[in-house]
This record gives structure tokens, C-alpha cells and sequence, in this order.
């Protein structure tokens, strides 16, 4: 295989870039000067090399534990539980939720092979319990999880599936409402969120 083949290959693996635009990255990146390329190339390595999961939330960080994490402002007693790492920002940037968070690395897809045991839903319970345990007087035990799984079949089946490893154990668990994005408009939403938002609805 050609070193042009190779690369367009590799390239059309990312998401959203088929083989045609591979090859047109591919031939743009062959007529820059090398030192670019080999920068591209650097800060790929790099990023496998430094970045790794929190060791206790699972976000991605370079360090043990990251920034969320160790922040002592942070409200330790809340933990929002989603699907992937990049969740996070959308959460963030939304600016509503000031507690931890933990990333199940997925959701729970029997189909395409993925159990419990392929998650971190182990570890999100010793979390809990581990606050409940010895440091149950301790302030900042855990006693809000949130589950903010996408609103998909599967990740309603995960969320289900987490909160009942949850139950009795003296936390509150909720899931998030889920209605219409804000800035959407009621006529072009479909049925289903629609319905939701009204059976999500809360008096004001
Ligand atoms: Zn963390």
C-alpha cells in the first residue's frame, strides 16, 4: 500500500470524513511545507502519549486526576453521570451544573456487544458507596446522581440499568428532563419530544 493510501485510510476512519475527502486532505497536506505535517504528526502522538482518564470521574485529563475533580469549589456531593467525556463541555458550557461528574465510557447496546461490564458502572458505585461508608459523616459524600445518558433507547435502557444498581443507597438519583432545545421552535419538533417535554412539565 502506498504512503498516500496509507494516510487517506487512516484519515477516512474519523468521523464524518469519507474516502474522497481523505484523499483531498491527503494531497492538501502533500503540498504543505513538511514541518507542518510533522507537527500534525507530533501533536497526534502527544495526545495519545499525555491524554487518559480521570482516575476517578473516567473524563479525559493529563493528569491523575483531573481539573473538574480536583477543584474544591466544585459541589461534591452531585455527580452527573454521561455517556462520553466530550459530553461534559455541552454541560459545561450550559453552565447549570457546578458538581462532579463521571463518564461511563458508553452505553449499555446488547446488540453491538456492549454490557455492563464494559462500563464504568462499577466504579460510579463505589464512588457512592465509598462516600456512604467510612465517610459517611464526612461533608462531600455524594447524595445527587444525576444521569444525563443521551435520549436514545439505549441510553434510557443505561440510565434504567444505573439506577437500579443505585437504589438503597441513599442517594437521590434523577434524569434529566428532556424537551425542546432552547431556540427550538414547537411546530418543526417532532411528536415524540414534543410529548416528553409535556410529560416532563413542571408547575411554575
Ligand atoms: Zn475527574
Amino acid at each position: 500500500m502506498s504512503a498516500i493510501d496509507d494516510l487517506a485510510t487512516e484519515l477516512s476512519r474519523l468521523p464524518g470524513i469519507g474516502r474522497k475527502t481523505a484523499l483531498r486532505l491527503t494531497y492538501h497536506l502533500l503540498r504543505q511545507p513538511t514541518d507542518q505535517s510533522k507537527r500534525l504528526a507530533q501533536a497526534l502522538l502527544t495526545l495519545g502519549e499525555r491524554v487518559r482518564p480521570c482516575a476517578r470521574c473516567f473524563n479525559l485529563t493529563e493528569d491523575e486526576i483531573c481539573s473538574i475533580c480536583r477543584d474544591p469549589r466544585r459541589d461534591q456531593t452531585a455527580i452527573c453521570v454521561v455517556e462520553q467525556a466530550s459530553d461534559i463541555g455541552a454541560i459545561e458550557r450550559a453552565g447549570e451544573f457546578r458538581g462532579l461528574y463521571h463518564v461511563l465510557g458508553g452505553r449499555l447496546s446488547p446488540l453491538d456487544g456492549v454490557g455492563p461490564d464494559d462500563l464504568t458502572i462499577a466504579a460510579l458505585v463505589d464512588r457512592v458507596s465509598g462516600a456512604l461508608g467510612a465517610g459517611a459523616t464526612e461533608v462531600g459524600g455524594v447524595r445527587e446522581i444525576i444521569l444525563a445518558t443521551n435520549p436514545s433507547l439505549e441510553g434510557d435502557a443505561t440510565a434504567l440499568y444505573v439506577q437500579s444498581q443505585l437504589a438503597n443507597r441513599g442517594v437521590t438519583v434523577s434524569r434529566i428532563a428532556r424537551g425542546l432545545p432552547v431556540g427550538g421552535d414547537l411546530e418543526y419538533a417532532d411528536g415524540v419530544t414534543i410529548a416528553q417535554a409535556i410529560t416532563a412539565r413542571r408547575v411554575m
